[in-house]
């Protein structure tokens, strides 16, 4: 186990890969045998009689299949304080709070040491393989971090997001050393109470560092984007800053500023320099190359829910490559990019065997079960058995149930995968869609997936006036008879009239899955309805979950705001501008 700054042996870790994923059945065997002996004396365990067994039939026969809510009250009774071994043998003294922003609820998932050390397993591995094909020099990161709110539960645990709980740990900090991953900002910045201002001296220790910066990252594009949008609104007032070495008045938080000013020293040459690359660039076209020339490439989660953001990222980026980070959740992680060479439309992420105990339950027999029309026969609610992790088939989706060292036992992530392949006998998976993002009023099913692909399909016909789709967000509108879908656009300009309603159209005619199409023909669907919103709401958005004590380093923008999300479709609808209803069919 690397511990110290000079372990880190890119080969080694490399090797432990291999041979994990040799035999990744034995692995998980030993993997689930670990897990069951370290909680046998767990109260959920015990009342299912279990009695001993750590074998994965025995374990299938006895421990039922879970949602979150199912675990929920267990979770509820460790947040309030019951020291008792409910979930886990060991008591759980940190619970994670997951960001929220797919059914509008913050759940608490359990977090152990456990967790953590599979996080830099996690990093560890990817690193080892990324470091093979882009080495790094020695130096530092742009590290678009930032930690949520810690606090305490009734109960006395401490809590925060499950980024911010590996942020703060302090193997985190050992793990980027050895990785010459640090960080150019200091702690109080990532720590910093106010997203803002942290995002502001993020940029400053970028440009402060920007020769030693080896690669830029977040834990999302989301937060990457986020933050050079940021850049061309604040760059003249970070010239300022760094031009006489006093940090903007903005900056409001003591330690920050006292972090900040061991850092910044008068610097015109500097403040010269960036200046005139700012204004060189064509409508902020390569900015980060021209920013950090020693860059070697962006990292981080660019797959699912941010493939949106990938063609902004690419002009950002220009010839930068643009890896992908690893798959996982607040609930564990899943997988490692061991190819990181494959662009993230292609990216995938092979399971590590030793972390966690997975099944899959796969999702083609629900596609078998309906007819030719689309039509979903009444035995689709028969769900199929789940298969464990080394008898999944290649082109095959499947729904990931997860069991870990953390209290989580058969527990439905709720994420669509396909395997597209293995390495060595583990699975290697690329991420569909979260399984509940559905837009559906009656026999149509329309996941995040055909959301973006709707969504890129109209937006290139604002292409021909030069603009955008900044963000989107979608809801299913029930008050109207018959029901039909809202799409929200935020637009980077004003597009003609024109240009919309033949957006609107092409939204209405992209959603291909055969129960929207035919309903909209009998109009059991109503006309598909795109609202344009002001410019910034989906800032205020963002702002609305970090009030809540989401992280922005965890953030995914709401792609289908349902009922329980009532907060967020209030602030889309009180910022529409301009609405327009598809005369499609
Ligand atoms: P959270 O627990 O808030 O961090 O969210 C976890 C969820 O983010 C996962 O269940 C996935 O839906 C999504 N996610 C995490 N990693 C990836 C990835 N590499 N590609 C696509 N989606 C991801």
């Amino acid at each position: 186990m690397l511990e110290k700054m000079e372990e880190f042996d890119s080969e080694r870790v490399v090797e432990e890969f291999e041979a994990i994923t040799k035999d990744a059945g034995k692995v998980q065997r030993e993997a689930l045998k670990k897990i069951l002996e370290q909680n046998a004396s767990a109260e959920y365990l015990q009342n299912l009689g279990l009695n001993g067994r750590t074998d994965p039939e025995g374990f299938k026969a006895c421990v039922p299949l879970v949602t979150h809510e199912e675990l929920e009250p267990y979770i509820l009774r460790i947040v309030d304080g019951d020291p008792s071994p409910i979930l886990t043998g060991k008591p759980i003294t940190t619970i994670s709070l997951s960001s929220g922003t797919t059914q509008g609820k913050q759940k608490f998932i359990p977090f152990n040491e456990e967790l953590m050390e599979s996080t830099m397993q996690i990093y560890r591995t990817s690193f080892a393989f990324r470091n093979r094909e882009f080495p790094i020099g020695n130096g530092k990161a742009l590290q678009l971090i930032y930690s949520s709110k810690q606090f305490k539960t009734k109960g006395g645990l401490a809590a925060g997001t499950a980024t911010t709980n590996v942020f703060r740990n302090s193997k985190f900090k050992r793990t980027m050393k050895a990785m010459q991953s640090q960080s150019c900002s200091p702690d109080e910045v990532i720590f910093g109470p106010d997203f803002h201002q942290s995002l502001y001296c993020h940029l400053l220790c970028g440009l402060i560092f920007r020769d030693e910066v080896q690669f830029v990252t977040s834990t999302f594009a989301h937060s990457i984007i986020h933050a050079f949008i940021t850049f061309e609104q604040v760059w003249e007032e970070l010239c300022t800053d760094i031009r006489y070495g006093v940090l903007s008045s903005k900056i409001t938080f003591p330690p920050i500023r006292t972090a900040m000013s061991k850092l910044l020293k008068p610097n015109p040459e500097l403040a010269d320099l960036i200046h005139r690359k700012c204004t060189g660039l064509s409508n902020w076209y390569r900015l980060i190359p021209e920013l950090f020339p020693n860059a070697k490439y962006i990292y981080g989660i660019l797959t699912g829910s941010m493939e949106p953001y990938l063609k902004k990222l690419r002009h950002y980026a220009g010839e930068l490559p643009l890896l992908s980070a690893d798959y996982g959740s607040s609930e564990g992680w899943i997988g490692a990019n061991v190819n990181p060479h494959l662009p993230p439309e292609l990216a995938t992420f092979a399971v590590l065997p030793n972390i966690g105990f997975f099944e899959f339950i796969p999702l083609r027999d629900n596609i078998e079960n309906q007819d030719h029309n689309g039509m979903e026969s009444s035995f689709l609610c028969v769900e199929p058995e789940p298969v464990g992790l080394t008898e999944v088939k290649i082109g095959e989706e499947y729904e990931i149930v997860l069991t870990n060292f953390a209290g989580l036992y058969r527990y439905r992530l709720g994420d669509a995968v396909k395997v597209v392949g293995f390495h060595n006998s583990t699975p290697e998976l690329k991420f569909v869609c979260r399984r509940n993002l559905l837009l559906s009023i009656n026999i149509d099913k329309n996941t995040e997936k055909d959301l973006q692909l709707a969504v890129e399909a109209a937006a290139m016909l604002l292409g021909e006036e030069k603009l955008d789709v900044v963000d989107y967000s979608s809801h299913v509108d029930s008050s109207t008879d018959p029901g039909h879908y809202v799409i929200f656009w935020e637009i980077n300009g004003e597009a003609s009239e024109d240009v919309l309603k033949e957006c609107c159209n092409c939204l209405d005619r992209s959603f291909i899955d055969a129960g929207y199409v035919s309903s909209r023909k009998v109009k059991t669907i109503g006309a598909l309805e795109l609202r344009v919103l002001r410019r910034g709401t989906f800032q205020k958005i963002l702002d609305h979950y970090l009030k809540l004590g989401a992280a922005v380093s965890q953030f995914k923008t709401p792609r289908c705001v349902g009922p329980t999300n009532n907060l967020v479709l209030q602030i889309l609808r009180a910022n529409v501008v301009k609405s327009y209803f598809s005369t499609a069919f």
